[in-house]
């Protein structure tokens, strides 16, 4: 667009100057011939009075030296008659008649200027004096002209490319950049990211505003992790206690439904339990507070261990274990890479209500321990693979058929990233098969 702009403008310039300085010249051309005209009537008034013929010849003669561009020129009586002729040798001439010009002073063909002045002498008119004037000069100075405009033209288009190619990359760049900052915070969250104004233009203003929303939404993110950790806190304490007396009912309550009412109080307080625990462990995520304890323990120990104690509250499905056992030992958080695996499993359950299969795996390769949870529910989308693990994201037709917070899969990943592993989605033909590394090397 800059381009074509200044193509254009440059275009309006350069035709504007050309058209300009040709009328210019045709006009001082045309002053000038009658200038001349004027001088010849003045000369030859008194040949004309005299009826010398021959003085007249000799003055147009002089148009040789002084007007060369003058072809051919004619000096007539009132009558109409030639008085007196000139033609310059070689040259294309014309005859020249009283209604040549329709009365006046002068006219442009093609190539040539034609001009027509009075004799005027003691306000008497005696004749008039005609010039064909050769124009050919005019079409070398618009040629001239026309080779100027176009060189200026491919030059100016030249720089005005460069010049926009130079602007574009500048402005491209720091769109791009904010472009991908954008997308940066999108997709980690990270609302602390900022952008370097850098100028004074519209994309600067861009930025400014940009650095001022997200710091608006940093504050009221940073307020709202900040409640979720206090309250979370707070409710942690009477929860525990109000857990510890219903365990105490439960005991000694032996007569139905009682008991029945207990047990219920119970499973609701520790899934109250569980949602308070995840709240604190994201709280913690959040301001970077949540520390490993890593000590060397069993692998196999670890996940049949597990297994097992998953499978006593697991009435529905069959958790088993396939492959052969890794007889290996990893230094990494025992209590943390268990929450990982007990989440996975509650997920592979509870999002497989028709399936009866949960397998689990685990293999070694060189450098790290690959673990896998499979199940055969219903599935995630392959474009959500990735956005399961976003803090309190829960697929979209999930979220109302099965009670969820969206929480688990953060923190599994958090957990993970913090031993340098990775965990990611495969999708199978029927179900989801969750996979995570942990480093083999006990030295991590
Ligand atoms: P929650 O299960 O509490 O909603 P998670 O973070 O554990 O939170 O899981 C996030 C979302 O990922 C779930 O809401 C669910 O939609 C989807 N999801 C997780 N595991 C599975 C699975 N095994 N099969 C199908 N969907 C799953």
């Amino acid at each position: 667009m800059q381009v074509f702009t200044s193509v254009l403008v440059l275009g309006l310039c350069f035709a504007f100057f050309v058209i300009t300085h040709i009328r210019d010249y045709k006009q001082r051309k045309a002053d000038s011939m009658i200038g001349l005209a004027q001088v010849i009537g003045t000369n030859s008034a008194s040949a004309i009075q005299f009826q010398d013929n021959d003085a007249g010849k000799e003055i147009l003669s002089d148009l040789r030296k002084v007007a060369p561009e003058v072809l051919n020129a004619e000096i007539v009586d009132k009558q109409g008659k030639v008085f007196a002729s000139y033609s310059k040798p070689g040259a294309d001439t014309i005859g020249f008649s009283p209604g040549l010009l329709n009365g006046q002073k002068f006219e442009f063909s093609k190539h040539n200027l034609l001009v027509n002045n009075s004799i005027v002498n003691n306000n008497e008119r005696l004749g008039s004096v005609f010039l064909n004037v050769d124009l050919t000069e005019l079409d070398a100075i618009k040629n001239t002209q026309y080779q100027i405009a176009i060189i200026l033209l491919v030059v100016g288009l030249g720089l005005s490319f460069l010049i926009a190619i130079v602007v574009q990359r500048y402005i491209s760049s720091r769109l791009l950049n904010l472009v991908s900052i954008m997308k940066d915070v999108s997709k980690t969250g990270n609302y602390a990211n900022v952008v370097d104004p850098d100028g004074k233009d519209e994309i600067s203003t861009l930025s400014v505003v940009f650095n001022k929303m997200m710091g608006q939404i940093n504050e009221s993110q940073q307020k709202k992790d900040e409640f979720i950790g206090v309250a979370s806190h707070e409710l942690k304490t009477p929860l525990t206690s109000i857990k510890a007396y219903l365990q105490v009912l439960d005991t000694i309550e032996n007569q139905q439904p009682n008991k029945q009412y207990v047990q219920k109080a119970l499973d609701n307080v520790n899934k109250l339990q569980q949602l308070i625990y995840d709240l604190l462990d994201v709280s913690k995520i959040q301001s970077g507070q949540l520390h490993l304890n890593k000590t060397e323990f069993d692998v196999d120990s670890l996940i049949d261990e597990t297994i097992a104690a998953f499978q006593i509250v697991s009435i529905n499905h069959k958790i088993t274990r396939a492959g052969d056992k890794l007889n290996k030992t990893i230094y990494a958080d025992r209590q943390r890479i268990e929450q990982v695996l007990v989440n996975l499993l509650s997920n592979a359950t509870k999002y497989s209500p028709g399936a009866s299969e949960v397998i689990v795996t685990a293999e070694q390769s060189d450098s790290s321990l690959l673990f896998k949870v499979q199940d055969f529910g219903i599935g995630i989308d392959r474009d959500e693979h990735t956005r399961v693990f976003d803090r309190f994201y829960r697929t979209k037709d999930m979220s109302v058929l099965i009670s969820g917070f969206g929480l688990g899969l953060y923190i599994c990943k958090d957990i993970i990233k913090r031993h340098k592993g990775k965990i990611w989605i495969e999708s199978e033909k029927n179900g989801t098969s969750f996979y995570f590394t942990l480093p083999a090397d006990n030295n991590q």
